[in-house]
């Protein structure tokens, strides 16, 4: 059997007194995503998911952050704290689900269906952000479309989000972007049957960007933020889990008398898990790598966001 190292433990708790000593000293804040590595969200001061982040940072009286995450939503939080300097501690961390979609191709597809609104996930970039009429998150999505006076909405970038908010508004025609988180696409249907069959007294609970024959076997469907609440005020004991590992050490967390199963072991973000304590020191001492959007994109793109809260709220 595999036995960790014990230096293991020393060296992590070298970089992590390495990073409270650095944080005093420059007055950070450290926020991780819900899908950051156990020992990141063990040490930020705040973890959720991404937009509720980016909201928390505006809050925040520190001038200096740390977004363990990936791109967009270091962007997101510049755009909303412009005047704060936003550090994403690995450069090429970014989201292939947001890369998914380019503002040219959003472009054409708007002179395609002139009538319809645009409303793009949170899970992209500032730039095609700038170019659509309205943001949501995968908490909101359904409200925002509802929200909508246009019959005809371009849905962007997650066709599989899009689809589970066009079965719940049916009086809307969508246009889904061919695009997918690649995490939540290797979640199959059989994995999912296969885990319920081992713990059949579970609830299933999956993210809205999970295959549509997985989110069909769900008992909940909602955001990560969603999930963390379901299961909190759920009576049961047993989940299992369909949305990307990290979320793991926050159920866990929050409900130590509960537990919590994942379909499969793939069900990892790479681009989530580069960020290391080691990568952590290495911003807040370099103060690298700093996130802005040119002012000329955040504005227009910022407008999408405060649509967004105006719905809301
Ligand atoms: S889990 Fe999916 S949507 Fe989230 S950052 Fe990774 S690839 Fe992007």
């Amino acid at each position: 059997m595999y036995k960790k190292p014990e230096f293991d433990a020393k060296y992590k708790e070298h970089l992590t007194n390495k990073i409270f000593d650095l944080k005093k000293k420059k007055g950070a804040l450290i926020v991780a995503h819900n899908y950051q590595r156990d020992e990141v969200q063990e040490i930020a001061d705040l973890t959720g998911d991404s937009y509720a982040l980016a909201c928390r940072v505006k809050e925040a009286k520190e001038e200096l952050v740390v977004f363990c995450g990936v791109k967009f939503m270091a962007e997101s939080a510049h755009m909303l704290s412009p005047d704060k300097t936003i550090l994403l501690p690995v450069e090429e961390a970014g989201c292939p689900l947001a890369d998914m979609a380019t503002i040219e191709k959003l472009r054409e597809k708007k002179r395609e269906y002139p009538e319809a609104a645009v409303v793009c996930y949170v899970n992209s970039t500032a730039r095609v952000k700038s170019e659509s009429d309205i943001c949501c998150t995968s908490s909101n999505a359904v409200q925002i479309v509802k929200s909508l006076s246009q019959k005809q909405i371009i849905f962007v970038p997650d066709k599989n989000l899009g689809r589970y908010v066009a079965k719940h508004v049916p009086e809307k025609e969508f246009i889904l972007w061919d695009g997918y988180c690649v995490v939540h696409m290797r979640l199959t249907k059989d994995e999912v049957s296969k885990t319920k069959e081992i713990h059949s007294e579970a609830k299933f609970i999956a993210h809205p960007e999970c295959r549509e024959e997985v989110l069909e076997l769900a008992e909940y469907v909602g955001s990560t933020a969603g999930m963390i609440k379901y299961v909190k005020e759920s009576t049961d004991k047993v989940f299992i889990v369909g949305t990307e590992k990290g979320i793991i050490y926050r159920l866990n967390r929050d409900n130590p008398e509960k537990e919590f199963y994942v379909p499969t072991d793939q069900f990892i973000c790479a681009n989530m898990k580069l960020t290391t304590l080691g990568w952590l020191v290495r911003a807040l001492e370099k103060e690298v790598y700093k996130i802005t959007v040119p002012e000329e994109i955040a504005k227009k793109a910022r407008v999408t966001l405060e649509r967004m809260l105006e719905v809301t709220v």
